[in-house]
């Protein structure tokens, strides 16, 4: 296929572009190129035949119809927004722009392309965090009703139901999913599990918002990207998918045990967890989100390939290989800090 990934210079939308490569699929990586990308990213298939980039904004209507026309895409997958819960409380205005503005502004050049006889399908990635918060037990389904609580969620929640109207009232040949939190390789260091690793190394206080009581399902990138590529194939249309990876665990434990690596694989300074320092908790902090990912299972044969310890030990591994890429991102005058502890 030839697929056109919007974000693809980020974190995910990067695994996506590296995966769809490796499948033999040609990738248009479409992105703006905001703070929260990282050409080198996709530096390792840059120079591939199948590989083009577009630098452009899911907002300027003008840009996605040459897009459209000059390559021809079999498939949008749309991962491009704003991602960061922390920084949609500091300032929501950019994430109505780009989650909800911009996914509307794609949809309209995606239909007019699509003119409704060709063979095309828009896939729209989303978070759980649209399905608000549980208590201590239950499952977020395709059936959970949406309850976003933060400027950022409710900015994808919008979205989300864009797409799901453009395909009832259009006929847009739409599939969406929603994940849970993504970790793994290239994942931006201001998010927690990044943040851990570096402060450790660096010998930094390690912040943990309130108690590290609040519960959260991993999911290791590289799995999510295979399970994106699935979706955006063979997902039914009009259906949504909710992807996870069967591990849970509380923000506490996951600082834990990265402390344990970083003293197995990097013992300087150990024992890491000295470090740990706990810090007043941040508004509307969701309590729990836990994915029931037995659709995708049945329906497309999809579940993750590592557990937890197995990708956080990957990932630990990763970032001390690969001191490069975040110095670079240091460089830029990007401080290495955790804004909060509940990712995007
Ligand atoms: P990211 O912030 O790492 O990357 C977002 C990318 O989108 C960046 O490369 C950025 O330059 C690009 N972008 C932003 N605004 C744009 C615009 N107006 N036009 C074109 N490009 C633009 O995000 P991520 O963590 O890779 O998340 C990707 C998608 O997955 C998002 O839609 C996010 O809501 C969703 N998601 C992420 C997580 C997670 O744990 N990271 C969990 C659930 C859902």
């Amino acid at each position: 296929m030839k697929l056109l990934v919007t974000g693809g210079a980020g974190f995910i939308g990067s695994a996506v572009v590296r995966q769809a490569i490796a499948d033999g699929h040609e990738v248009v990586n479409l992105d703006a190129l905001t703070y929260a990308a990282n050409l080198p990213n996709v530096e390792s298939v840059a120079d591939s035949p199948a590989y083009r980039f577009e630098k452009a904004d899911i907002r300027d209507r003008a840009a996605l119809d040459r897009i459209f026309a000059a390559h021809q895409p079999d498939a949008v997958m749309h991962l491009a927004a704003e991602s960061h819960v922390d920084r949609s409380i500091d300032g929501p205005a950019e994430f109505i722009d780009t989650n909800i503005v911009g996914t509307y502004t794609l949809l309209e050049a995606a239909r007019a392309y699509w003119g409704g006889t060709r063979d095309f399908r828009f896939h729209h990635i989303s978070t759980d965090e649209v399905f608000g918060t549980l208590g201590e037990t239950g499952l977020f389904t395709e059936e959970t009703p949406y309850a976003p609580n933060s400027p950022y969620s409710a900015s994808k929640a919008s979205s989300d139901h864009l797409v799901r109207a453009w395909g009832e009232t259009y006929g847009l040949p739409v599939v969406l999913s929603n994940c849970s939190n993504n970790y793994g390789p290239f994942h931006f260091p201001e998010k927690l599990i990044p943040v851990v690793i570096l402060n450790a190394l660096a010998g930094k206080p390690i912040p943990v918002y309130g108690q590290g009581e609040n519960v959260r399902d991993w999911l290791f990138v590289e799995d999510h990207a295979t399970a994106l590529l699935k979706v955006a194939q063979e997902g039914r249309l009009g259906e949504s998918y909710n992807i996870g990876g069967n591990a849970e665990a509380r923000n506490i434990d996951i600082v834990r045990k990265i402390c344990a690596l970083m003293d197995e694989l990097d013992p300087v300074g150990a024992p890491h967890d000295r470090l740990i320092t706990f810090v007043t908790d941040r508004p509307g902090h969701d309590f729990r989100y836990a994915i029931d990912a037995s659709k995708i299972r049945a329906e497309l044969g999809w579940q993750p390939s590592v557990t937890l310890d197995e990708g956080l030990r990957k990932t630990v591994a990763w970032y001390l290989e690969n001191r490069a890429w975040w110095q670079a991102i240091q460089a830029r005058g990007h401080k290495l800090e955790r804004l909060g502890l509940k990712a995007g």
